[in-house]
């Protein structure tokens, strides 16, 4: 990430000094393609290497690692993403997780809690996303380049400007992802360029194909700090004004502090945990939108590229904050098979945690074809999962999660097509009808007997307040004085917040 106010500082630093060359303790990318090769040599149980696709220009195979005992059996486990430089010139991520693929790989058989993170997980490192750009740094024709390499005025030519910025070629891969895409930069020369298009890049097509298959249920993409604006930040989704929260906001957040205070700062203390605010087509929130990840930015150090001679203890630093997401990947959290309980095969099926629940800001979380299985964290507490499959019944189920996952194994009724049942019908907050025009009914069903609910306009003004004393009931809304469009709906308990969009139409 950029800061602005530094940025053109440093660029006048930049004129009056020549260029460092990157430190050799830095993998170039056919040095890291190799670094796998040689783990996959050394531990052929328990590794294997994956082409995940091609880089959008030269067409570099962009490399994966999947880490797990029993590599070739027992693929229903909760599985979990390490990546690093998908920010070209922020290479630090890179020796990140190559270092903690070897780290557990060694300590697999010995260690006792690493034993048990690979038998039970999945654990997938991809140490370069964006090969293309990384080679323009490693090859040193422009150091702080960022983006990959795409051809944006098609000249057949790459357009560059070796320093910060001003380099007309290519695409911000971390801000081409479709989920609030349109919001992002659309100028070529910007370094935080969107694309031309939501998912354009093939480094972005590559990185959602192995998301959608594998359906993390947590992840880390390794950025740099690069110019002090986010130093030693772990940055989750989200808070945006009005405020929005992401809806497993109270999970996300409680899992990002303990994540971040295990990694050790510069100061000694941990790292700094921060929400995300923007909304510009980042690869985390896509992956929570649409998969349920509970996804995490990690801008690590307070430079662009530690020293060579510091990388190995900034690895073993995350590697400590690396152990702790494997730990919590097999704690509180739901393990969910359903199947059908006449024949016993799997059912894709539709999950919902009524608690969390909202469909205007996410894709519906489901179960895999292959295993019926959904995996996901969530912090303890009493929640109500609500399950439907097409031309099943559907099941609505109470459960308490504690300090272990709770594992339901839930056996679907089938009913056929005439008799198909609908979704439950108690998600926590429900409008009638939504647009509307005049007057909207809000219906809720909350977990707490004390709440309160609020409308915000755009703008972050509160226009509506009320106490909601009960259980569940409902109430009705009709606004006065206020103009045609988007507000947002909040209702605050005790411990988590929902949110949910109204549309307005005078
Ligand atoms: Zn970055």
């Amino acid at each position: 990430m950029r800061g602005i106010l530094l940025i053109s500082l440093f660029s006048i630093l930049l004129v009056s000094s020549p260029f460092a060359s990157i430190d050799p303790r830095y993998h170039t990318y056919e040095e890291a393609s190799a670094a796998l090769d040689s783990l996959v040599d050394e531990f052929p149980g328990l590794c294997v290497k994956e082409s995940l696709g091609v880089s959008e220009v030269d067409r570099r195979v962009i490399w994966g690692l999947k880490i797990t005992s029993r590599t070739a059996e027992n693929e229903d486990k909760p599985t979990v993403l390490f990546t690093g430089s998908i920010h070209a010139e922020e290479m630090i991520g890179t020796e990140i997780v190559l270092f903690a693929a070897r780290s557990l790989l060694e300590d697999y058989g010995e260690d006792p809690a690493v034993t048990r993170y690979l038998d039970s997980l999945k654990v997938w490192i991809i140490p370069i996303v964006n090969p293309d750009g990384h080679k323009v740094v490693t090859d040193g024709l422009d150091e702080y380049f960022r983006k990959n390499k795409h051809d944006n005025n098609e000249n057949g030519i790459f357009d560059f400007t070796p320093g910060d910025g001003g380099d007309t070629d290519g695409v911000d891969i971390n801000r081409n992802f479709p989920y609030n895409w349109e919001f992002g930069n659309s100028d070529w020369d910007a370094t935080t360029y969107r694309g031309p298009g939501a998912g354009s890049e093939s480094e972005t097509k590559a990185i959602m194909s192995i998301c959608r298959r594998e359906r993390f249920v947590t992840s880390v993409f390794y950025h740099s700090s690069a110019y002090g604006t986010y130093n030693e930040w772990v940055i989750y989704p989200w808070r945006w004004s009005g405020p929005v929260y992401s809806p497993d906001y109270e999970t996300i957040q409680d899992i990002a502090y303990e994540f971040a205070e295990r990694i050790v700062a510069h100061d000694g203390g941990g790292y700094n945990p921060r929400y995300s605010t923007s909304r510009t087509g980042n690869a985390s929130d896509w992956q929570y939108s649409e998969l349920g990840t509970v996804p995490f930015i990690v801008e690590v150090d307070t430079c662009l590229r530690p020293e060579g001679w510091r990388v190995n203890s900034v690895c073993e630093n995350h590697l400590v904050g690396i152990k702790y997401l494997l730990e919590r990947s097999l704690g509180p959290g739901l393990w969910i098979h359903t199947y059908n309980d006449s024949t016993g095969e799997p059912v894709h099926s539709v999950i919902r945690v009524l608690e969390t629940y909202d469909e205007e800001l996410l894709s519906p979380r489901t179960t895999d074809s292959t295993f019926g299985a959904h995996y996901r964290l969530l912090v303890p507490g009493d929640y109500t999962v609500a399950v439907y499959a097409r031309h099943f019944a559907g099941d609505t189920i109470s459960v308490h999660i504690g300090e272990f996952p709770v594992k339901l194994d839930i056996g679907l009724h089938y009913v056929g097509i005439e008799e198909e049942q609908s979704l439950p019908k108690t998600a926590p907050l429900e409008f009638f009808p939504n647009p509307f025009n005049s007057r909207v009914k809000i219906a809720y069903s909350l977990p707490w007997s004390e709440a309160t609910l609020k409308i915000f306009n755009l703008y972050g003004v509160k226009i509506y307040e009320q106490k909601l004393p009960f259980s569940s009931g409902e109430l009705s809304f009709e606004p006065q004085g206020v103009s045609s469009g988007v507000y947002i709906c909040t209702v605050e308990g005790n411990s988590f917040f929902l949110s949910k969009r109204l549309l307005y139409i005078k």
